[in-house]
């Protein structure tokens, strides 16, 4: 083996060295015809190459193992004493074959054979060695940036996989989270296992605080994290408020409250067994959790998603206990936010919900459900000019039954196809009485569920209604919310595309509520945009709400849909809709949902005397 390192003045190569002694890269040779040698110290001199020379296979590879050599050059006519192309060894090993390989050939059968062979950098003889050291050198270079790049992918996997192991570690290590000073998830679960061995009357609720990314982004992660404590603590404080407890508990009591991860916590109480004691808890948890949170000069108001299971009737054991109370908080996730339990959700264990459906059929049979309605205000003059039709149901001796409670109800059973048939109906009914009256203008707004859409015929529900009550279709608007997963649904999709073809209007409900908002303005057939309420009542006391809520009223403005505002009940919130750039408003800063005579009473009443006109 001989080594020519460079200084460019060594032009006199003898063998023997090794590549440490060159510093830059290196050119492997291998059996090159030593009348080369000084052209070729001589060029590669000049690239900055250094040369070393073997003169066999066995030689190469163990040369090649320095990682300065960059490049290796051969003569196409070298054989091993098998007579073997020592070029196609050099293609067949795992080592050498990494590096860029150039071949000199003497005639046109070895550069054809060495094409075919795959040597991408076949030379023919004589060599121009100034022409071929810069294309070695190109080589050289790109065999460093390979390995580079190689060593920078290695070491970022290296890092990775360093810090997932420590996190792993760190989980399963640390017991109390850094921030709250709460037990973590692994150390609740042990105390929530322990405490099922003495008991096994518990309820455990799981948290998700939703949309905080909003909040870390809009005062930043150091505030984020001083409302997340604050979060900690009253879920602490909750521990030993005595109305959660179960009445007349004594001795040792079970509970404890956890922080499981980035925005979740987690909370069990000793349970009663009874409704009253979980409505207890449903309204002390939200009434905790929606109170303002003053933090670093800003007041924040956060939605959060709770779910609950109590044992022993959703589970009894700890790991079961946990999965359906997250079961039951991703359903509420799904809905924007809310309490939820997972009996509810899961029907059949649940006596209230069994309850709730037996009691809905038998209303529907009585035709005990009503629908009101609750003004839309144009916010720029103040005037009505249509409604929205909202469900009433009050059962004796139960007082009214929310819609948001019934409708899943009506909607797991499927019956809310023919309560939704009925809504149709009514709200055209009555929106033709108002057009006897003489509010020839007004419009009707009606909430569709999904499971009307999938199991039911609402384009003829409506195309029905409109015959029979002699309607102009664009006064109808059906609103679909964009809670329900319509996701890539292409029946529902074509569905709406088919209802819209009547000329009614489609109008998307609680914008900004899910993930997918922007996704269904460009897939589906809207023409109006109901921001969510949460929107409007957060942007007076959240800058990051409101920023959100203008760039979405921009958005759709953009797109030509009319904007709807919804839950407005204050001066500050109408002025501020106006700033956005809304069009129509709905709550209870005009009224709130109203039976029919009462809604013909305010349009009378707008139309006798303009200062009764809905607004500042
Ligand atoms: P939604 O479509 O978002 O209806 C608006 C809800 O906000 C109504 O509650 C209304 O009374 C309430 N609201 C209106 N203004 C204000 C305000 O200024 N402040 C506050 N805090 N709330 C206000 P409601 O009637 O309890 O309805 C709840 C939900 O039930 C509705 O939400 C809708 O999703 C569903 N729903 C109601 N009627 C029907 C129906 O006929 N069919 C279907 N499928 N769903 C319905
Ligand atoms: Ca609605
Ligand atoms: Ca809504």
């Amino acid at each position: 083996m001989s080594v020519t390192p460079f200084p460019q003045t060594n032009t006199n190569v003898e063998p023997g060295g090794s590549p440490e002694e060159a510093t830059g890269p290196v050119v492997l040779t291998v059996n090159i015809d030593a009348n080369e040698h000084h052209w070729s110290d001589k060029w590669l001199g000049q690239e900055g190459l250094s040369a070393v020379r073997v003169d066999n296979l066995s030689e190469a590879a163990s040369t090649a193992a320095d990682p300065r050599v960059s490049v290796i050059v051969v003569e196409a006519s070298t054989t091993d004493d098998a007579g073997r192309e020592v070029y196609r060894q050099i293609l067949d090993d795992v080592t050498l074959r990494e590096l860029p390989l150039v071949v000199f050939c003497q005639d046109m059968t070895q550069v054809e054979a060495a094409l075919a062979a795959g040597v991408a950098d076949v030379v023919r003889k004589p060599v121009n060695w100034q022409v071929v050291s810069r294309r070695v050198a190109t080589l050289a270079e790109y065999c460093r940036t390979q390995r580079e790049l190689g060593n920078t992918r290695n070491e970022v996997a290296r890092i990775r996989q360093q810090v997932e192991d420590s996190r792993l570690a760190l989980s399963r290590q640390s017991d109390t989270d850094r921030l709250t000073g709460l037990p973590s998830l692994n150390k609740f679960r042990d105390i929530l296992a322990r405490a099922l061995c003495q008991t096994n009357e518990l309820a455990l609720f799981l948290i998700g605080i939703e949309r905080f990314h909003v909040i870390n982004e809009a005062h930043g992660r150091e505030t984020g994290d001083r409302m997340l404590e604050a979060v900690g603590a009253r879920l602490r404080e909750c521990l030993v408020r005595p109305e959660l407890h179960a009445p007349g508990q004594t001795g040792v009591l079970a509970a404890c409250a956890a922080k499981l991860d980035g925005v979740r916590f987690g909370l069990f109480l000793p349970f009663a067994g009874s409704q009253a004691h979980l409505q207890t808890i449903r309204r002390v948890l939200t009434d905790v959790l929606s109170e303002p949170l003053h933090v670093d000069g800003h007041t924040v108001y956060l939605t959060s998603s709770i779910g609950g299971a109590v044992s022993p009737g959703d589970g009894d054991e700890a790991g079961k206990l946990l999965l359906n109370a997250e079961h039951a908080m991703m359903t509420v996730k799904q809905r924007g936010g809310g309490f939820s339990l997972f009996a509810e959700d899961n029907g059949m264990s649940s006596s209230r919900l069994l309850e709730l459906d037996r009691w809905l059929r038998e209303a529907v049979s009585r035709q005990e459900l009503q629908v009101a309605y609750q003004p839309l205000v144009n916010l720029w003059n103040n005037r009505i000019v249509g409604a929205e039709a909202l469900l009433r149901w009050h059962r004796e001796p139960h007082g009214f039954i929310s819609p948001a409670e019934f409708i899943p109800v009506a909607e797991r059973s499927g019956i809310v196809v023919e309560i939704g048939d009925m809504v149709i109906d009514r709200a055209c009914a009555e929106l033709r009485r108002w057009h006897d009256r003489g509010f020839e203008n007004q419009r009707m707004a009606i909430n569709l569920s999904l499971i009307q859409l999938r199991r039911g015929d609402v384009k003829r529900s409506v195309e029905n209604a409109i015959d029979r009550y002699d309607l102009k279709p664009g006064n109808i608007e059906l609103e679909i919310s964009e809670r329900g997963a319509i996701g890539n649904d292409q029946r529902i999709i074509r569905q709406l595309h088919e209802i819209k073809s009547i000329g009614v209007k489609l109008s998307l409900d609680d914008f900004g509520t899910g993930d997918a908002a922007i996704e269904y303005l460009k897939r589906l057939p809207i023409d109006i945009l109901k921001l969510d309420r949460s929107y409007v009542s957060g942007a007076l006391e959240n800058g990051a709400d409101a920023v959100i809520a203008k760039a979405l009223v921009g958005l759709a403005r953009s797109m030509n849909l009319t904007v709807i505002a919804e839950g407005v009940e204050s001066k500050e919130q109408h002025q501020l809709l106006r700033d956005w750039g809304c069009h129509i408003y709905q709550g209870f800063y005009c009224s709130p949902a109203v039976f029919s005579d009462a809604f013909i009473e305010l349009l009378e009443t707008q139309n006798s005397d303009h200062s009764q006109d809905f607004g500042p």
